[in-house]
């Protein structure tokens, strides 16, 4: 039985670069719901040059960034990646959001032609295209109880999914991963990429928790009960956004 206090270590990769459209929120999100709990909390901001060992982190987050950022982070994420791919192996939970999104896969095709390879954490594939998706979004999701999911997108780059990606939520209003299949993002064992920033998680609390549970259970080896929290502003936040024009 688990007596001492649980503690969780949060890598959050390269805020200097990708961290847009408040998506560091998602690590404020992150680390309050779990204080709440009295779950202890560090984050620790990996910046460029840093080395990462993976057994020193629970939970991994990745924000998204523009191009010119993106390069940057590509090559700090390729430095990384065995180590991170290892993270993924060990069932850590992962959340990458937009620009990071793209790196999390095989490569990313900008608009200019450059080729950034990611770190095929996740099996797909980016190209840039000449129309812009921005705008709220409202998608399912099927392994969550409440089953919306709500968030904001602005991305030109259009992903699409190999066999070894499953699609992590589908498309009930605005574009997703290319405007087309009603994708949007894409999962990998315990691997999340999605284009909705939002930021996503404080609008989204279930997945927050999500997110949390995996990381307890993936580091405690048993099956550690979230204590519930009165979410009626966030949830007010979330229906908010489904009534919200595209
Ligand atoms: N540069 C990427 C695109 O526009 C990612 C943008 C973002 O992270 N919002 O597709």
């Amino acid at each position: 039985m688990q007596t001492a206090p649980l503690k969780l270590k949060i890598a959050h990769l390269y805020p200097d670069l990708l961290n847009i459209y408040g998506d560091m929120g998602n690590v404020l999100a992150l680390s309050n719901r779990a204080k709440w709990r009295d779950i202890e909390v560090e984050v620790v901001k990996i910046k460029s040059g840093d080395n990462i060992n993976a057994d020193d982190y629970d939970l991994f987050f990745a924000g998204g960034g523009q191009d010119n950022q993106q390069v940057l982070a590509a090559n700090e994420l390729i430095k990384n990646g065995v180590e991170l791919m290892r993270a993924a192996q060990m069932d850590k939970p992962m959340l990458a959001i937009c620009g990071s999104y793209q790196l999390f896969g095989k490569y990313y095709l900008t608009s200019d032609n450059q080729k950034l390879r990611g770190i095929s954490l996740l099996d797909i594939h980016t190209c840039a295209g000449n129309k812009r998706f921005i705008g709220n979004v409202t998608a399912i999701c099927d392994f969550l109880p409440i089953r919306t999911i709500v968030g904001f997108e602005n991305h030109s780059g259009q992903t699409h999914l190999g066999e070894e990606a499953e699609p992590l939520f589908k498309i009930k209003t605005g574009n997703g991963n290319n405007g087309l299949d009603k994708t949007e993002g894409a999962r990998y064992k315990n691997v999340f990429g999605t284009y909705l920033h939002g930021p996503l998680l404080p609008k989204n609390p279930h997945f927050c928790d999500y997110l949390l549970q995996l990381a307890l259970d993936t580091k405690y080896k048993c099956k550690i009960p979230l204590l519930p929290l009165n979410d009626e502003i966030e949830y007010y936040a979330h229906e908010a956004r489904i009534c919200a024009k595209y």
